[in-house]
């Protein structure tokens, strides 16, 4: 992993941007997972491990779009009505049929193939047949839009077309889409392995008698979950006592079997933090102070290849780093595309002043003024130990490194939290 940067204790040390952090985590990116195939019903979230190449023209013959009468519009009177015999009766799943008779018409139901020489269906509910059943003969008014209410052979897919490609995370309609070309089974990749260390003395099991000084462990529980609505698995390996022997222990080992180690706490300077002396034992710190709040002291590193990121032990921070930071290169390792963040503008709710010189992401719900316009609201508690601020926001506002002051109705960017599968 290049470049590596061993400048964990510089005294000045240069905070690095939000977006030279991101840069670095996607030039590092190696898919990890091999393939395999994976059957339509489960793969819901898997990755594409290649194109998905339409193999045939999709409807695969001209189809009738409603129940009615197929003809040629030619053979129609001008500004008048035309009554026409019905040579044909073609329902869905009828062979392909012999072309149209020359001046007649035919009953035609939704899907059924149209029969060649016919330009034109009209529905049952605009014709005039006569009464009873003996309707051997249909009477079309005049005034009809030629061409209509019917479906031409690869309207919706060529053959030969890409219509998802390597990369792409599967959703339901991707799937039917698959379904659609026939396809009973899809090329994914295989499922990342991420092991997760929560790191603290202080840090107990939830379910456990708190000892005096102790509380429980949020990061471990938050964090696996996130990581589980990417689809990938989790290995939870607990808490790692702030002990530098028993850290580098813990990684080197979980290196050996995971796609990439993630971990929580013990990444600033103080004597009990161990985990970026353990990286860099091991192997190579790449980046860990960067000029974003909340989250400064973040690493980043790799064990034997296999990557890591140290988040910072404060739950939100930790939370709210693993949405911008873990997430794209968890979904990245995994083999999807790198997911950029959608960003919203909307107006601020609120006014704000801001240090210039680092990205802030505000916790921040989402409101409708009396006009009906939507707007974004920060949460009132923005300190990194307010948990309760991420479960009553929608969403994140993203201030960028120049900004450094927001007044009511100002323009700002919301990253909901529904791309990060946390809504
Ligand atoms: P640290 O960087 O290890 O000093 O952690 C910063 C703060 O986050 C401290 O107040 C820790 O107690 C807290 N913290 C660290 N890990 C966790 C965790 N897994 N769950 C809840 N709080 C934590
Ligand atoms: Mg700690």
């Amino acid at each position: 992993m290049q470049p590596t940067l061993n400048d964990c204790f510089a005294a000045h040390h240069q905070l690095m941007p939000a977006e030279d952090a991101l840069a670095q985590l996607r030039k590092h990116v190696r898919v990890s997972a091999g393939t395999e195939d994976c059957e339509l019903s489960s793969a819901k979230g898997r990755i594409l491990a290649e194109d998905l190449i339409s193999p045939s023209a999709i409807p695969p013959f001209n189809n009738a779009a409603v129940d009615g009468y197929a003809f040629d519009a030619n053979a129609l009177k001008n500004n008048q009505d035309t009554t026409l015999p019905i040579s044909a009766y073609i329902t869905a799943g009828d062979p392909l049929p012999a072309s149209l008779l020359a001046g007649t018409a035919v009953r035609i139901f939704t899907g059924a193939p149209l029969p060649e020489g016919a330009n034109t269906v009209i529905m049952q509910e605009d014709v005039e047949t006569p009464a009873g059943d003996n309707t051997n003969v249909v009477t079309i008014p005049s005034g009809l839009k030629t061409g209509t209410n019917w479906r031409p052979a690869g309207e919706d897919m060529q053959a030969g077309q890409c219509v998802l490609p390597k990369g792409h995370r599967l959703r339901p309609q991707d799937i039917g889409c698959a379904a659609a070309m026939g396809h009973a089974s899809l090329r994914v990749y295989k499922t990342l392995k991420v092991a997760i260390f929560s790191t603290g003395n202080e840090i107990q099991n939830p379910g456990t008698a708190l000892c005096e000084g102790g509380i429980y462990d949020v990061n471990r529980f938050m964090l696996a979950t996130q990581v589980r609505q990417t689809g990938a698995t989790v290995t939870d390996l607990g808490i790692l006592p702030d002990d530098l022997e028993s850290t580098v222990d813990a990684l080197s080992l979980a290196a050996t079997t995971h796609d990439i180690i993630l971990t929580s706490g013990g990444v600033s300077t103080g004597d009990k933090d161990h985990i970026s002396t353990a990286i860099e034992q091991l192997g190579e710190i790449s980046f860990w102070r960067l000029a974003i709040k909340p989250g400064r002291p973040l690493a980043f590193g790799n064990i034997q290849g296999c990557p890591l990121i140290g988040f910072p032990g404060n739950p939100v921070a930790t939370g709210v780093c693993f949405m911008r930071f873990g997430f794209p290169l968890v979904c990245a390792l995994a083999g999807q595309t790198w997911p950029e963040p959608i960003q919203l503008t909307l107006p601020a709710a609120f006014s704000l002043n801001k240090k210039p010189g680092r990205t802030e992401w505000l916790r921040a719900k989402l409101k409708t003024d009396h006009n009906g316009q939507t707007l974004v609201d920060r949460h009132a508690k923005q300190g990194s130990g307010i948990l309760t601020s991420l479960v009553e926001a929608d969403g994140l506002i993203e201030l960028g490194e120049s900004v450094e002051h927001i007044e009511t109705g100002d323009p700002v960017l919301f990253l909901p939290f529904s791309q990060f599968n946390v809504a």
